[in-house]
């Protein structure tokens, strides 16, 4: 009995590596994120905002739930699936997956924008209260985690009728904590519809631009029009989600969509995270009023321009590099060999730092905070939150990077020294 144990445990198709903290962080990062989102939220309409008030500002119970929030929400996903599945746009294959096939997915994630932009603006044409977002904040939030938890269990469920070969790796180590946290299923799907695709890049991120216009329309109510600081955070983020958009087809090759399950924490962060905390300035700026110069306006849109202009190039050339290093745009650039026949770019962006993507959007980061002035800590929540999280991943990424190219990424290490910071990181 024992040999026969041993021989199945050394036989287990189970992962090992874990992330996150294992077991602990699966189970503590699903009751603190959301409480941090509420927390957030509380914070940023309380008088004095503070991060290090005790107790801290929860919500009250009569102030959690309103069904008008729940049919906003289910509303808002199912028109986005509509929108998914309607023909528009072209179609593109994702990576080869374990058993060498390719996924075929619709690239109209801007149409999507567009067509729920029109749709917006018939709607408050109709007179339609935008600005009662404000209020329905929190209901909101807790609907989006609600559904975040209900959703998390369906997949994590329907994972276990998935073939051997469509598990991510890293994603079954047999702890159901674990497992339903970080996500079994690499590309669950019902029929075509790609549910870890559609929620990437729609209804939340989209969602957040939403939430965001709200806020300027409350501002509107209660002052009579917008401040300059609310239209540069808008417009800012804006930018963001529509390049997102716009360049949807890169999602394709993300650690997300080729490396990481679809449970817990890709499902929150999609749904409840990026609406909920992203617009945080947004929500701040309704009840802290903030005055800024013109040349303070000009300093924080060039801050904006040139870590967007990083942030794109650097993507782009990647992109293209990785898509065709033949075009005339990257096939002067300097390159090294790794023996899975790929290359390394060693010039260009990616000679600069090892993540110059990662630098361009952490200035775009800081631009969403300045507007919000230096009196409250509470709007730079976004810069700090995504300098960790952006640490983390850049140590992910070089984590997989290694696995994959051995002595060729030592060798760009060497080439490039630094992560993302030039001369610091
Ligand atoms: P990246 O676009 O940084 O891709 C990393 C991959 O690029 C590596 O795994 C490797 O994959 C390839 N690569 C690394 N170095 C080189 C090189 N020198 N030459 C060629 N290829 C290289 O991945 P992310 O998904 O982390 O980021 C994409 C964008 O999304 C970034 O701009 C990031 O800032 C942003 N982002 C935003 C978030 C938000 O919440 N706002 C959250 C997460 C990311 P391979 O070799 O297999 O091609």
């Amino acid at each position: 009995m024992k040999t026969n144990g041993q021989t199945l445990k050394q036989k287990s198709p189970h992962d090992t590596e874990r992330e996150f903290g294992g077991t602990l962080g699966a189970v503590c990062i699903p009751i603190f994120l959301p409480l941090t989102v509420l927390f957030l939220i509380s914070a940023s309409r309380s008088s004095d905002a503070g991060v290090f008030q005790w107790p801290p500002p929860l919500p009250t119970t009569d102030q959690l739930w309103d069904p008008l929030a729940l049919v906003i929400l289910l509303g808002w996903i199912a028109l986005h699936a509509l929108l998914y599945l309607m023909p528009l746009g072209k179609v593109s294959e994702g990576l080869v997956l374990k058993d060498g096939t390719r996924l075929k997915y619709p690239i109209n994630g801007f149409h999507g924008l567009c067509i729920s932009g029109v749709l917006l603006l018939l709607f408050l044409g109709l007179g339609a209260p935008l600005g009662y977002l404000f209020e329905l904040l929190v209901p909101l939030a807790v609907c989006a985690i609600a559904v975040s938890f209900v959703f998390s269990v369906y997949l994590y469920m329907r994972s276990f009728w998935a073939p051997s070969h469509a598990l991510a790796l890293g994603g079954n180590t047999g702890n159901p904590l674990y497992d339903f946290f970080i996500g079994r299923e690499l590309n669950p799907r019902i029929g075509d519809f790609d549910l870890k695709y559609f929620c990437e890049l729609r209804p939340g991120l989209i969602g957040w631009v939403v939430v965001n216009l709200g806020m300027l329309m409350k501002e509107v109510e209660l002052r009579g029009s917008p401040s300059l600081a609310m239209i540069l955070v808008n417009s800012f983020q804006l930018l963001y989600v529509a390049d997102a958009l716009w360049n949807e087809e890169a999602v394709l090759t993300t650690m997300d969509i080729v490396h990481d399950g679809f449970g817990f924490m890709l499902v929150f962060g999609d749904l409840a995270w990026v609406p909920f905390t992203y617009s945080l300035q947004a929500a701040f700026l309704v009840v802290h009023p903030q005055t800024l110069s013109t040349l303070g306006a000009a300093v924080i849109i060039a801050l904006n321009g040139i870590g967007y202009y990083i942030f794109r190039k650097s993507n782009s050339q990647k992109n293209q590099f990785r898509r065709d290093p033949t075009h005339p745009s990257v096939a002067r650039l300097e390159t090294i060999a790794t023996a899975t026949g790929k290359r390394l770019l060693v010039s260009g962006w990616w000679g600069l730092v090892r993540h110059p993507n990662y630098l361009g959007d952490l200035l775009m980061a800081l631009a969403w905070s300045l507007p919000c002035g230096f009196s409250h800590l509470l709007p730079y929540f976004y810069v700090i939150y995504f300098t960790v999280l952006l640490i983390h991943r850049e140590d992910r990424d070089e984590r997989h990077c290694r696995a994959k190219y051995g002595l060729a990424w030592d060798t760009y290490c060497r080439r490039v020294p630094y992560r993302i910071f030039p001369y610091l990181y």
